[in-house]
């Protein structure tokens, strides 16, 4: 059998028509076709607006940026995540701590969040923003989160870098009842692509034309936003803030415009893989994803928890076997402050004990809209050939 990663993308004939029109077009960088991407992804989540960036790391910079992050201010989220949902905050000057995760849901725990916010008070260094992000798809206790926000005062950016189209309390990740910005990333082993790309959505028309401003160096040709010049001299445009190029392309969001036909068809096929999952894998020695009640998950992850007090085999051991069996599982994720980098802000291992539990567990199986029935039964066969040897 053919080896399987943990993730792919699922390009159509349609998607690449797509890509090819645009390349027979005028506009190559930022033309009709980023706008019409943007509106296609509020309209799906129900936010009001959207800024198309070339990663979801861009989103995140500049939607802290946006929030008025800056030296002196914390930015709290995750150690269960990948780094750029912590990196955003080194990059505008303000420092990161680290709120542990629920162990049921493994995404930060609201009850920890509370704990923390507690003693930063009585500290006086509440964070200035909250990066909650929905690990795998599952949908953060956002009501709980925004709670606590309207108690102490800080901005949420919600870090859907694995969410697009999953919904909490039925309606759609985006929508932002509970947040100020909410990140998507259209990475190919997300659940929908551009290649590479990111988007921030908001409601709030600030923070909109904001991060507007800073996907494209500062620069903005509305004559409201110009100062005047002499009558005789040209200004068909004027920087008014410091920003970045993190413009997307028409070539990347023709391919998104065209995924975003297949986003449900991609999440229902996710969702029932899942299922699958859940049914092939009972009996062995391993915990399956626990899904909070009122959400629905997009199933960009199906994370397992080794039990290795029922098994014979390190983490590591299990990970390498199904390897040499050809199945790319991965680990998502080393908890951030893990990282040698993250060492010089004083983090040690054990700072956040249940992430660090879950850290030692998790294993991400193979996960993706083409993923077939057969190759799922084969993975849980290996699966179960390593963890109970006959
Ligand atoms: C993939 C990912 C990102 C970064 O996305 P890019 O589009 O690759 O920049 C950020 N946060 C999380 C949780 C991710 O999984």
């Amino acid at each position: 059998m053919q080896s399987i990663p943990y993730g792919r993308q699922d390009i159509s004939q349609a998607d690449i028509d797509a890509v090819v029109a645009v390349l027979q077009s005028d506009y190559l960088t930022q033309g009709p076709t980023v706008p019409k991407f943007e509106e296609t992804v509020a309209a799906y989540c129900h936010a009001k607006h959207a800024v198309a960036v070339n990663s979801a790391t861009s989103a995140l910079h500049m939607a802290c940026k946006a929030l008025g992050l800056g030296p002196g201010d914390w930015l709290w989220t995750t150690p269960t995540t990948f780094v750029a949902s912590a990196n955003c905050g080194l990059y505008c000057g303000a420092q990161v701590d680290f709120v542990d995760i629920d162990p049921r849901t493994y995404n930060l725990c609201p009850q920890a969040l509370a704990r923390k916010l507690e003693q930063a008070e009585r500290d006086g260094q509440l964070p200035k923003v909250v990066v909650p992000v929905h690990l795998c798809g599952q949908p953060c206790d956002m009501a709980a989160i925004h709670a606590l926000s309207r108690q102490y005062g800080f901005k949420i950016i919600e870090d859907a870098s694995h969410a697009i189209g999953g919904r909490y309390q039925g309606l759609p990740i985006g929508h932002g009842a509970y947040s100020d910005i909410t990140v998507f990333s259209f990475h190919p082993v997300k659940i929908i692509t551009s290649g590479e790309g990111g988007m921030a959505v908001t409601n709030d028309p600030y923070l909109w034309k904001k991060m507007k401003l800073l996907r494209s160096h500062g620069i903005s040709s509305d004559k409201a936003d110009m100062q005047p010049r002499a009558a005789d001299e040209i200004w068909n445009y004027q920087q008014i803030d410091l920003g970045f190029n993190y413009r997307m392309t028409d070539i990347h969001a023709a391919l998104g415009v065209s995924q975003m036909h297949r986003l449900d068809e991609f999440v229902l096929r996710r969702q029932a893989l899942a299922q699958r999952y859940n049914d092939l894998l009972l009996g062995l020695p391993v915990v399956t994803p626990w899904q909070y009640p009122d959400s629905f998950s997009s199933f960009h992850l199906y994370v397992i928890r080794l039990r290795l007090d029922g098994i014979a085999l390190t983490q590591r051991q299990v990970y390498e076997a199904l390897h040499a069996a050809g199945i790319f599982v991965n680990l998502h994720y080393i908890p951030v402050y893990r990282h040698p980098y993250y060492e010089q802000f004083g983090f040690k291992a054990g700072y956040c004990p249940e992430a660090e539990v879950y850290y030692a567990e998790a294993l991400s199986l193979p996960m993706y809209a083409t993923l077939t029935n057969e190759q799922q039964n084969h993975v849980v066969q290996a699966l179960k050939s390593i963890l109970i040897p006959q």
